[in-house]
């Protein structure tokens, strides 16, 4: 792999006590091309290397996907990561769908791996902290046609991060916007997912939300996801997900929660959740929690439903599951308990 590394690095710039979510992107970058049929051979460089025309493929049609992942500073000073085998076959499976072509695993996990450990100052200490990483897929011929591109581009960007929600929060029960429709492409990690969802997100943000809690596209009946999270309930002491269909994203953070779940004994329940379920629910007290699930915030308790403009008061108990899993998540992570599934890989 050919490593250019920056004579003009900006870590000094960066304020480790006050990360917030995204904004400072690290010093390098690893980059792989394909063209002709084929995946050339990555490499590493400086953040500012890559240039592109206007006439870039992605910016106009949109075949792009992404991860998320993040890498933890280990309570002994080392590096890892999580479970970024699961990344890989995901990036291909939302990639698939975009007819984007099939990255080979060597190059996701010697790229990710190598550009960790020349940005392996970015890593942040502090507590709940992390490296985020970003690697992603995008269409990088540049003509203005309407049909599929012939060169792709497999990035990886990572950005120094801090806890995403630090307070339960207010979802909207959106029952208007779609998210996802059925055989669509709500499973992918695709970029457009994600600009489709904002208009829906800042009205909700203005009614004094935090985030939408998206309903099906048919009926707006069923519970499908919380903003870019998984959603999970807790009922009657049950944890109770909406089932996999390719309208909801599945999340490593929700695999991983109900394996966790299954373990400590928790009935888990994976099947269709109405809306009116839920409601009822919370307003006869057996709703216990509700939570997103996602690599940025791990765990996000849910302390309020917006429904038909009012707000249903949901539990966020401090000892519940949401903030059990959570830490167990993060002891694991961190390397403060032991890895039982070989869930980390050491950098
Ligand atoms: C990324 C994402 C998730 C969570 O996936 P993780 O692998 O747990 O980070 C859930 N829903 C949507 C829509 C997402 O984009």
């Amino acid at each position: 792999m050919k490593v250019r590394t920056t004579t003009d690095s900006r870590l000094s710039t960066i304020d480790f006590n006050n990360l917030g979510f995204g904004a400072g992107l690290s010093d390098h970058i690893f980059i792989c091309e394909y063209k002709n049929g084929a995946w050339g051979e990555g490499s590493i460089e400086p953040y500012g290397a890559l240039k592109q025309g206007l006439g870039l493929h992605a910016l106009h049609y949109g075949q792009a996907v992404f991860e998320g992942q993040k890498a933890y500073r280990q309570a002994d000073g080392s590096i890892a990561i999580f479970r970024p085998e699961r990344n890989w076959e995901r990036l291909n499976k939302s990639g698939a769908r975009m007819l984007i072509p099939e990255l080979p695993k060597e190059i996701f996990m010697e790229g990710l791996l190598e550009l960790i450990r020349i940005d392996s100052e970015w890593v942040p200490r502090g507590e709940n902290t992390a490296l985020y990483l970003r690697p992603f897929l995008f269409s990088s011929s540049e003509f203005v046609a309407a049909r599929p591109s012939e060169e792709y581009t497999f990035a990886i960007v990572t950005s120094p991060v801090g806890e995403l929600y630090t307070k339960p929060v207010k979802v909207k029960i959106e029952q208007h916007f779609t998210r996802a429709a059925q055989g669509g492409v709500g499973f992918a990690k695709a970029a457009g997912n994600y600009g489709g969802a904002f208009l829906a997100t800042r009205k909700a943000v203005e009614e004094g939300f935090n985030q939408v809690l998206w309903t099906d596209h048919a009926d707006h009946a069923y519970l499908e996801e919380a903003g870019t999270m998984n959603v999970a309930f807790v009922i009657h002491g049950r944890l109770i997900t909406p089932a996999l269909s390719d309208r909801i994203l599945e999340g490593i953070t929700r695999e991983s929660i109900l394996i966790l779940a299954k373990e400590w004994g928790i009935p888990v329940e994976e099947r269709r959740i109405s809306v009116d379920e839920i409601v009822a629910a919370a307003k006869d007290g057996s709703l216990e929690e509700a939570f997103g699930m996602g690599t940025a915030a791990v765990v996000s308790p849910i302390d309020g439903l917006g429904y038909h403009e009012a707000i249903i008061p949901v539990p966020a108990p401090e000892n519940g599951v949401a903030m059990r899993v959570k830490s167990a998540l993060a002891d694991i992570r961190y390397g403060r308990a032991a890895d039982r599934h070989q869930w980390m890989t050491q950098i």
